[in-house]
């Protein structure tokens, strides 16, 4: 299939884009730069221009940002939109996180519809964030699935980041399948919604300082910030990045997955089991970690949401990683940029 995939150099889209190659898939991915760019390239030699090239997009909160990257020859068959800000590092919230979310997500489907009649599925990462009412806490006693959708507001988004970040998930996805709805394109959509990714990161575009923000908690705790006190989790479930990048992939290649939402966890973890983990494996790190009497990281002692997962198991076939190795791999790759 000839895959347009944006967000390139992002934390997911990278392992995305590995397993599209490896399926032999044509893809040409988007990034904000040509240095960027020339990372990637240089990173997968191997393939050919027919197989890996690139468009730059620098901002899609842009109208029309992607009205060029859409057109190609060979012309697409598929889109993965993963390209959205995820980090809480804002001061205005509307222009860092919503802007991006939604007119990316939105700037990109009208650029599909009007000049790539061609392309049959789009693909896009949406969030947990989009699915979990986080006004309810742990939420004891309610089972989280597709069927569920933040309901947070327009007024609450502003309120802080990671309200901003949840709220920039929620109506971007939203803004998706009402574009389904009223649009009525050529193409059929299918949404991947998952907690917190970990898994390890791909050396070429990485450094400690500059990690992804879903990885920084690996980080930190094997530099010795968890050493005195294990810092809350907050999110209790995740997912390993290689198994949301196939995911992703499954999603764009399977008929069955046309018009669907998928929750994708492999399921609960804490702070305390990371850093257990990592002191099993990594000996060296001991010093810095935390120990059995440690205060903090674990989970809740008043309960804690449930979640179903069984669609993205049975309609994409989907055997997750466990904690354990995601952690070890995460460790080792994180080791490779001087940790
Ligand atoms: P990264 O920060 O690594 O990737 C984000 C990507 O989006 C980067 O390629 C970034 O480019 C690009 N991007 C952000 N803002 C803009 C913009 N204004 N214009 C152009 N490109 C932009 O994070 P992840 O890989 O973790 O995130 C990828 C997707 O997955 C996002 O949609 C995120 O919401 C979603 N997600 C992530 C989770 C996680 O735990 N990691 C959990 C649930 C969902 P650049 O780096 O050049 O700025």
């Amino acid at each position: 299939t000839r895959v347009l995939l944006t967000g390139g150099s992002g934390f997911i889209a990278a392992h995305v884009l590995d397993i599209l190659l490896e399926r032999g898939h044509s893809v040409v991915t988007t990034v904000r730069s040509q240095e960027k760019a020339d990372k990637i390239a240089s990173a997968h030699e191997s393939y050919g221009k027919d197989k890996l090239s690139f468009a730059i997009v620098e901002d899609i909160a842009q109208e029309h940002a992607f009205d060029k990257a859409v057109v190609s020859d060979p012309p697409f068959e598929a889109v993965i939109h993963t390209a959205s800000p995820f980090h809480f590092n804002v001061t205005d919230v509307q222009k860092q996180l919503l802007d991006p979310a939604i007119i990316g997500t939105t700037g990109v489907l009208r650029s599909i519809k009007k000049s790539a009649p061609s392309v049959k599925r789009v693909v896009i990462t949406s969030s947990f964030a989009s699915i979990l009412d986080a006004f309810k806490g742990n939420n004891p006693g309610h089972t989280y699935s597709e069927e569920d959708w933040n309901p947070i507001t327009k007024e609450q988004a502003p309120e802080n980041p990671a309200n901003g970040y949840r709220a920039s998930k929620t109506f971007a996805e939203r803004a998706a399948w009402d574009f389904i709805e009223q649009e009525k394109p050529n193409f059929t959509l299918a949404t991947m919604c998952p907690p917190l990714v970990l898994g390890p990161i791909v050396h070429y575009l990485n450094s400690l300082d500059g990690l992804n923000t879903s990885n920084q908690r690996i980080r930190d705790i094997m530099l010795g910030k968890a050493k005195d006190e294990i810092p809350p989790t907050g999110t209790f479930i995740w997912v390993d990045v290689r198994d949301l990048a196939l995911c992703h992939v499954l999603a764009m290649e399977k008929e069955e997955a046309a018009n669907k939402r998928f929750f994708i966890t492999a399921g609960y973890f804490s702070n305390k089991e990371i850093a257990e983990i990592i002191a099993k494996h990594y000996p060296q790190y001991k010093e810095g970690l935390p120990t059995s009497s440690t205060p903090g990281g674990d989970y809740p002692g008043d309960g804690l949401y449930k979640y179903n997962n069984e669609r993205v198991k049975k309609v994409l076939g989907i055997e997750f990683r466990s904690l354990e190795e995601s952690i070890v791999d995460t460790v080792k790759s994180l080791q490779a940029v001087g940790a």
